[in-house]
């Protein structure tokens, strides 16, 4: 039996707003909202009018430009102790803010009526009546938050309960019960939902805090025991450990509990909600989120990958993409044969001897290099096992130096003047490369020893691939893999690349640092060539760019981004481009130009 769809309400730009780390700008709520309203969502919060401009600005650029589904709320208290609802002015910028919904927020525990807001159980209860009244006589939409209801629930149900029946009997359209200290288990949700379903006859809501990692759960148990409005936010983000996580919430809802059947949430768009609403909060993307993560459809243990190429289900909940994701094979040092040829096929790679394959990465992994985050490192490793293989150049030396800008010793002159001030450093890298059997020396300055490196190395490739100037490093991350050998650890380096809107990642590892970058950026100058230029990476030979393309998409690596008709556009001139690129590469090889300096 199906059971009634419940109501999403989403309080990202309010709640969410008051995680540590958050900062909204007006943009940034109206984008948010716009992309709320598209995706489905029933309400939408956006804060509190009359509290600050970045709020009044919202307000008023929605009462101009409305949402085209979505209801949008507006968030406030209920009046003061002592004050008329009618005369308090935070009330009047509720009222007069245009949003069609109003979300009022109320003590309902004896404990914050008295100690916290200092005053009565009958003011608390006059305070609600007043409101809800008050703003339904002005014909709005009006839910009540029933502040810290679980937990006054528990010292005193009676008082709870008359601060619910006083919303009610004021014409409220709905109550939420707010676990807002997020200590409640699911169990007491349901019974204390179930109670309060009996008791009144008015639509119930929950409001779940996560401060014992239970908050979807126990939105569930609500909405299992009658609830009909769920309040929660993208990412989970929201006060301390956060709310409701409404990306796990709404899936589970729709695919398991056959929820929203009849209704327009589009499901395929989650993992894309969450990037944007991550990416407007200015926070990191969680990895591991269940549905939406990168990790969410990883499969790395070679079991696994043995398993899922039989059967799709034998380790996936649901097909990833019923949510926008996708599944990923890993290669690791726990990973089997299986997993490797999974991995060779979406590289668009050949290996013929893939035992010997599997033994090599199994023993760089065991010097430190993780495969798993570097598809680009991965599909070179496998190419140059081929002994037909040539790389289109090879570092034969470098160096990087670092200086202060009065060209003093850092190790000497600076700890001396500086102690452990910051300096204003230069650093300076000289590389020499061979290409075509010719050698090349370049030397460049940057504001690090990875840009100078990365400079560098692309003087020295100039004269042969101009277009490496296109490349943009976008990431750059190191990991210090045994920090119990101090100044002698391994490092592990990833470097994320882009050319356009393909992106692809390589790794490097040493003792060095600086070495252990320059492997990564050399992968990725590399990978970029035998890729986009020479089309080496898919047959073996140059290939048309229409093919290279393909390659690209298939492997994974590309940027996955939503604009097909931009997908679409930049083919024929990338196809042009690459006919550039043969053509003259084609004339320029094996041109002898003897050392030269960059
Ligand atoms: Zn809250």
């Amino acid at each position: 039996m199906k059971k009634d769809t419940a109501l999403l309400y989403d309080t990202t730009c309010r709640d969410g707003a008051q995680m540590q780390g958050i900062q909204f700008s007006a943009q940034d709520k109206l984008a948010i909202a716009q992309t709320l309203d598209r995706f489905g969502i029933d309400y939408i919060e956006l804060g509190w009018p009359g509290a600050n401009p970045v709020d009044d600005k919202v307000f008023e650029q929605l009462a101009s430009h409305p949402l085209q589904k979505s209801k949008w709320v507006a968030f406030g208290a209920t009046c003061k102790p002592g004050i008329d609802a009618k005369e308090d002015p935070q009330l009047s910028a509720l009222l007069n803010s245009g949003a069609p919904v109003v979300t009022l927020v109320a003590k309902s525990s004896t404990f914050h009526i008295e100690k916290i807001l200092e005053t009565t159980v009958t003011e608390n209860i006059r305070m609600i009546t007043d409101s809800v009244a008050h703003c339904k006589s002005r014909g709005k939409e009006v839910w009540l938050d029933a502040e810290h209801f679980f937990d006054g629930f528990k010292s005193d149900a009676s008082v709870s309960m008359q601060c619910l029946k006083a919303a009610v009997d004021a014409g409220v359209d709905g109550v939420v019960l707010c676990d807002t200290n997020g200590g409640t288990l699911p169990s007491k949700v349901s019974e204390v939902v179930a109670f309060v379903k009996r008791q009144l006859n008015c639509a119930v809501g929950i409001h779940a805090h996560n401060d014992c990692e239970l908050a979807v759960a126990n939105a569930l148990a609500a909405i299992e025991s009658g609830a009909s409005m769920v309040q929660g936010t993208i990412n989970g983000y929201g006060e301390r450990c956060g709310n409701t996580n409404l990306i796990s919430l709404i899936p589970t809802l729709q695919l398991k509990l056959e929820q929203f059947d009849e209704r327009n949430i589009d499901l395929k768009k989650l993992t894309e909600l969450s990037r944007v609403v991550a990416s407007r909060s200015n926070k990191m993307f969680d990895a591991f989120a269940p549905y939406v993560g990168d990790s969410a459809f990883a499969h790395k243990a070679g079991l696994h990958a043995s398993a899922m190429h039989k059967h799709r289900q034998s380790y996936e909940h649901i097909d990833p993409e019923l949510v926008g994701n996708h599944r990923k094979i890993l290669v690791s040092n726990q990973a089997g044969r299986s997993n490797l040829k999974q991995k060779v096929e979406a590289l668009n790679c050949t290996v013929d001897n893939l035992p010997s394959a599997l033994s090599l990465i199994k023993q760089k992994e065991a010097c430190g290099y993780q495969f798993e985050e570097g598809d680009a490192s991965l599909a070179l490793l496998l190419k140059r096992m081929d002994e037909h293989y040539v790389s289109p150049f090879a570092v034969q030396e470098f160096s990087v130096t670092t200086s202060s800008r009065a060209s003093r010793s850092i190790s000497s002159t600076l700890t001396r003047s500086l102690g452990n001030a910051s300096a204003d450093l230069l650093h300076h890298a000289a590389i020499k490369v061979m290409v075509a059997e010719q050698s090349f020396w370049s030397a460049a300055e940057g504001n690090g020893p990875v840009e100078a490196i990365d400079k560098a190395l692309k003087a020295s490739l100039n004269h042969q691939w101009p277009e490496l100037h296109q490349i943009e490093l976008t990431d750059y991350k190191v990991r210090i893999l045994d920090p119990e050998s101090a100044t002698a650890a391994t490092t592990h380096v990833w470097i994320e690349s882009k050319f356009r809107e393909n992106v692809w990642q390589t790794i490097g590892c040493s003792t060095s640092i600086i070495d252990a970058s320059r492997q990564a950026l050399c992968d990725s100058l590399e990978y970029f060539i035998q890729h986009f230029v020479t089309g080496e990476f898919v047959t073996g030979k140059c290939v048309t760019a229409k093919t290279t393309r393909q390659a690209l998409n298939h492997s994974g690596l590309d940027s996955g981004g939503s604009g097909s008709d931009s997908e679409k556009s930049g083919e024929s001139e990338f196809t042009d481009e690459y006919n550039d690129f043969t053509t003259r590469n084609s004339k320029t090889k094996g041109a002898s130009n003897g050392d030269q300096a960059a």
